[in-house]
């Protein structure tokens, strides 16, 4: 019997047919690859213009060991927004769920991530942990307890990767350009919410979003999440159950932007978009997916990611309310 919030973990026939499982990954890469270079690569992270809009991968694995990998699925991007879902899972094992979420809400924003709106005017609890404001605030809590070095350890135990490191780079033009997020986490000080010092709070985020990850990495992210918090090849449990039923439902509510609801109603699996072009997804199997393509659409996903994400969803009946 599965236990609380183990719906992912539960088998998936239609994987047994390998050869069919191979053709779905290839027809979503091809759908992937033709629309990748639709979008248009961030810039306002000086930085990540550098990127080519053409490039795309995908890399897919579940809990026996199977795998496969498309495209630029090796080639390394910062993190970016998917580190959010770190955020949480260490702020759910250290200050647990009650106090977590005294800090956040659980509630799609309805604007973009970096908005400092609602925090101004709606309400000074960032409305979830998957926009800037909310992750901000979290890492607030967590920088007076676990230091980068900790995190990074964490990061690459979570993704499976344990060449996972600090894109220098990346984290320069985050500090140089990121006004946009100092001006957040002083208001949430302004607000009398903040929980550490603002610089080092910031310091932190920036570290976190400029982890340098590949699709691979995403993959086994995705993977550790839908096998329940467990490392399927070591078996040693990472996240506790009860914290990734949290993490797949605001993943699920709140992990892609302003196209969450669509993603879950054409998707319907629990996943996290980074304005670096991953996209980490966790689905039934229990499979992890993770997706590359730096050309983002106009809600900042990656927009061959989304594509091919449906794709296999349709094509697996990946769709969580597709099955029981
Ligand atoms: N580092 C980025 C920022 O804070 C992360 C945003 C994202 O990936 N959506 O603006």
């Amino acid at each position: 019997m599965p236990g609380k919030g183990a719906w992912l973990s539960m088998k998936n026939e239609l994987l047994t047919d390998r050869a069919f499982v191979e053709r779905v990954f290839r027809e979503a890469y091809e759908i992937g690859l033709s629309s990748a270079s639709r979008g248009t690569v961030a810039s306002y992270i000086p930085e990540l213009k550098k990127a080519d809009p053409k490039a795309f991968g995908m890399y897919m694995m579940t809990d026996d060991g199977y795998s496969l990998a498309f495209g630029d699925c090796l080639e390394r991007f910062s993190i970016q927004s998917v580190c959010k879902v770190i955020i949480l899972a260490e702020s759910l094992k250290l200050f647990g769920f009650k106090e977590t979420f005294s800090h956040v809400m659980m509630e799609p924003s309805g604007d973009s991530f970096n908005s400092i709106l609602k925090l101004d005017l709606a309400s000074s609890r960032p409305y979830n942990p998957m926009i800037n404001a909310g992750a901000i605030e979290l890492v607030s809590l967590l920088v007076n307890k676990v230091g980068y070095d900790e995190l990074l350890d964490e990061t690459r135990a979570l993704c499976m990767d344990p060449a996972i490191d600090l894109d220098e780079s990346v984290y320069h033009s985050e500090f140089e350009t990121g006004d946009r997020n100092r001006a957040i986490a002083y208001l949430l000080k302004s607000k009398g919410v903040l929980m550490g010092d603002p610089e080092k709070t910031l310091d932190l985020y920036f570290r976190m979003c400029s982890l340098s990850v590949n699709a691979k990495s995403l993959a086994g992210l995705g993977l550790v999440i839908a096998n329940n918090g467990v490392d399927p090849f070591t078996g040693e449990r990472l996240i506790k159950e009860e914290d990734v039923r949290t993490l797949k439902i605001i993943m699920f509510t709140c992990g892609m932007y302003d196209y969450s609801g669509k993603f879950g109603m054409n998707a319907g699996v629990p996943g996290k978009s980074g304005v670096g072009g991953g996209i980490v997804c966790a689905a039934r199997g229990p499979m992890g997916i993770g997706f590359y393509g730096p050309a983002l659409d106009a809600f900042g996903n990656s927009s061959g990611g989304v594509k091919a994400m449906v794709h296999i969803s349709e094509k697996l009946r990946l769709h969580v309310f597709d099955y029981n």
